[in-house]
């Protein structure tokens, strides 16, 4: 979409010069999908250094930065502490390949603040852990079959790359080429919030699920939390059928609270996953979760996982400062921040007429442009999405980086302050008069 003139556009020189450089070398220019645009249109903004709140642009651009790296910021950028404990890491060296202290103290950090999780593997990705804590309740279990829920998104995992059909235990077909129906037809997938769907589901399939994963709360179909009773009705399916219940918090864990959405349902899972805020920045992921389950992993056990970088010495410094800082003073400054940010983007949505919604978990949330309450993919699709591209835009013209994408979260720090507000409030008003001028 390089070169397409939008109503907010401006010119951004230098990120098009390195988007076209990285075009050349890179697949659509980027290594991760959602950062090319595609969604919103235009040239998407190479950055070069992030500060607190801000982050700065190859055309040296401000914004305030409402993405956090897709969550892992919550300190904001460059934190000193964090940078800090980074650098004495580094000057020890990068990686023995060996065990270290650091990962000792970051599981110990972990297992301290979730409770149901009494043993944890230290991974590079939240993709690497999805995929481990799937083999691990196969091994585990002896079965093959897992459920999981369209929209949920797990890392770009074989078997859970796997869509929605309609109705009830529709089995997953691959989403993607390169996906065999063999990695997907072990996946069934369900709609999100259904709970009849996943009774349906295991009488269909008896002693042959594995596991049920899903998001502790989801926030890749933009933020849709479980229904009252969802994630107790999912734990208790699965104790009743023999399965495991994986509870991916990637993006919630360390976020939604000290200890992430645990924290604040309290449905105890078989298995947890976890990466983004634990790394500090850095590419550090965990699964962790009952000890006679976690026994069954090499070493100790029989099921096979590994890492030449699991738990290296910089991203777990990294991580346990930043986890170490997060205590409840800082969930209530992001809690404050981010309803305060939600405040401001319905007032002035309703200013200007354009139906939409706020959803929320904790400081999660992501603005649906639609009057209704939206449960499950299904209704996140239903929103008037064309409306977020001018909106976006608006934005993005005024110095605020949201994520370049209707059906994502946003996400905020402890470093938005006052000034990082007022830049947001003061760009809303025009944003929210683009969204109420788009057309499909
Ligand atoms: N699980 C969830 C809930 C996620 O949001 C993500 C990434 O956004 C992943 C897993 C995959 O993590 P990673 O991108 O670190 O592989």
């Amino acid at each position: 979409m390089a070169g397409v003139s939008y109503p907010y556009e401006y010119d951004a020189p230098v990120s098009q010069n390195l988007f076209d450089r990285a075009s050349a070398v890179t697949p659509g220019g980027v290594n991760s999908p959602v950062r090319a645009f595609r969604a919103v249109g235009g040239t998407p903004r190479f950055m070069v250094s992030g500060t607190g709140p801000y982050l700065t642009d190859a055309d040296g651009r401000e914004y305030v930065d409402l993405v956090c790296s897709w969550g892992p910021m919550i300190l904001g950028h460059a934190h000193p502490e964090v940078v800090a404990a980074v650098q004495e890491a580094v000057a020890r060296g990068t990686s023995f390949g060996t065990p270290g202290e650091g990962e000792v103290a970051l599981a110990e950090e972990i297992v301290a603040r979730i409770e149901p999780v009494e043993q944890v593997r230290l991974v590079s990705s939240g993709t690497e852990a999805t995929m481990s804590a799937i083999r691990l309740a196969r091994g585990f279990t002896g079965r093959a079959k897992v459920i999981k829920f369209a929209g949920c998104y797990h890392g770009h995992v074989d078997a859970l790359l796997a869509a929605a059909g309609s109705g009830v235990a529709t089995f997953g077909l691959p989403d993607t080429p390169g996906v065999t129906g063999a990695q997907a037809g072990d996946t069934i997938v369900l709609p999100y919030n259904d709970l009849d769907a996943v009774h349906a589901a295991f009488h269909a399939n008896p002693g042959e699920i594995a596991c049920v994963i899903t998001e502790a709360s989801p926030g890749n179909m933009g933020v849709v939390p479980p229904a009252d009773g969802f994630n107790a009705g999912l734990k208790a399916a699965c104790a009743k059928n023999g399965a495991l219940y994986i509870s991916d918090e990637v993006m919630t864990g360390f976020r939604t609270s000290k200890a992430g959405w645990f924290g604040v349902d309290g449905v105890v899972p078989d298995l947890m996953t976890f990466g983004k805020v634990m790394g500090g920045g850095f590419p550090a992921a965990a699964f962790g979760g009952r000890a006679d389950v976690m026994g069954h992993l090499a070493p100790a056990g029989p099921v096979y996982q590994a890492g030449t970088l699991s738990g290296n010495p910089v991203a777990t410094a990294a991580g346990l400062a930043q986890l170490r800082l997060l205590d409840d003073a800082a969930y209530a400054k992001v809690d404050a921040v981010s309803r305060e940010v939600q405040a401001l983007v319905t007032g002035a949505l309703s200013k200007e007429g354009v139906a939409h919604r706020v959803q929320t978990a904790s400081n999660m949330f992501s603005v649906f442009f639609t009057a209704d309450e939206v449960c499950n993919y299904d209704d996140a699709k239903k929103q008037e999405s064309f409306r977020f591209n001018g909106f976006f835009h608006s934005m993005l013209s005024q110095g605020v980086y949201l994520p370049p994408s209707a059906f994502e979260s946003w996400f905020l720090s402890t470093a938005h302050d006052e000034r990082a507000i007022e830049r947001i409030a003061a760009a809303l008003p025009a944003a929210a008069r683009a969204a109420a001028e788009a057309t499909a």
